[in-house]
């Protein structure tokens, strides 16, 4: 039985799992090695909460069992120590990635389930590290991790059998739907969505339409809720091609993976989407409708 969770890393997708978990119940332990990020997390999970009571979804006192559900450590070996389950939600980074799971597999108990929310890094590489593979599991949330409820489960070879289903019944615990996929790169989300982004900017790129015309032509024509050149901003430029990347690798470097030029120079250029206030759009000059990034074309 899962009752003590331990997520490490605080950033986007760390606040998130950590508000999720805490709101259903479970004991939060929520590291990094910044504490400024540990700072900024809980004032982001209390703003989504806000939210929360602002749509009468949850009411004050269940923002404050929430809150209280949480606490924050900058020791990863302290913070894991009496985990039934730690997520780890840190920086895309294999080399980064093994390290903490060797450390967890060290300090967390014996029976305690290690998963990761990584996007994109192989499960059976992290798994190899540590000396339970059978435990280890993708948990793979998407973005907003309070409001989507897709929740990718990403079995390696030797993860047991009762450590999938315990991991299912806790994503339907979180009100979330649980899909089980095996271990591939971009597993199936990634897979399918980011040769499509790359196939909208090499659209882009060759001239055959403009941002706001492919981003109409997918929203209208497919009745997908965003474009998909407004969806990269969204993730990130710098995280699309890193992805990308790992699909053209991970499929021994096939050109139907083969990151757009245009997608590499952006990120170069520090046109980052969302994040930098550039993408295919620019951000923040206060104007409610999407405007489309003129210096691209
Ligand atoms: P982020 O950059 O917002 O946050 C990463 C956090 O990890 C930072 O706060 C950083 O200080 C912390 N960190 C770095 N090294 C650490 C260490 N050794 N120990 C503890 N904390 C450490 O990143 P993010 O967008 O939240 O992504 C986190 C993970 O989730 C990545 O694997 C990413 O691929 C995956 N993911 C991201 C998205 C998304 O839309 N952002 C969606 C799904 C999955």
């Amino acid at each position: 039985m899962v009752h003590v969770v331990s997520v490490i890393g605080a950033g986007t997708m760390g606040n998130g799992i950590a508000h999720v978990f805490a709101q259903g119940g479970f004991t939060v332990t929520l590291i990094d090695v910044d504490p400024a990020q540990l700072e900024k997390a809980i004032k982001t999970i209390s703003k989504n909460l806000d939210r929360q009571i602002a749509k009468e979804t949850i009411t004050e006192e269940q923002k404050l069992a929430t809150l209280k559900n949480i606490s924050t450590s900058t020791d990863i070996i302290e913070g894991v120590k009496n985990a039934d389950l730690v997520i780890e939600a840190a920086t895309e980074n294999v080399e980064l990635k093994l390290k903490i799971f060797q450390t967890i597999d060290e300090a967390a108990p014996a029976g305690c389930i290690l998963a990761t929310n990584t996007s994109s890094i192989s499960i059976t590489k992290i798994a190899s590290v540590t000396k339970r593979p059978e435990m280890v599991i993708g948990m793979h949330f998407m973005n907003p991790v309070p409001v989507m409820k897709l929740v990718e489960i990403i079995n390696n070879p030797a993860t047991k059998q009762t450590v999938t289903s315990t991991i299912v019944s806790l994503a339907e615990e979180l009100n979330k739907v649980p899909c089980v996929v095996n271990d591939a790169p971009g597993f199936i989300a990634n897979r399918i969505l980011m040769p499509m982004i790359n196939e909208a900017i090499y659209s882009l790129h060759e001239g055959v339409a403009g941002v706001a015309e492919i981003d109409t032509i997918m929203k209208v024509g497919m009745a997908h809720p965003m474009g998909p050149l407004q969806l990269a901003d969204f993730i990130g430029l710098d995280v699309c091609l890193s992805i990308i990347n790992v699909l053209y690798e991970g499929f021994g470097n096939n050109a139907k993976y083969a990151p757009c030029p245009l997608l590499k120079d952006m990120v170069a250029k520090g046109r980052l989407g969302v994040k930098s206030g550039e993408g295919f759009y620019v951000y923040g000059s206060g104007s409610k409708e999407l405007v489309v990034n003129k210096s691209l074309k």
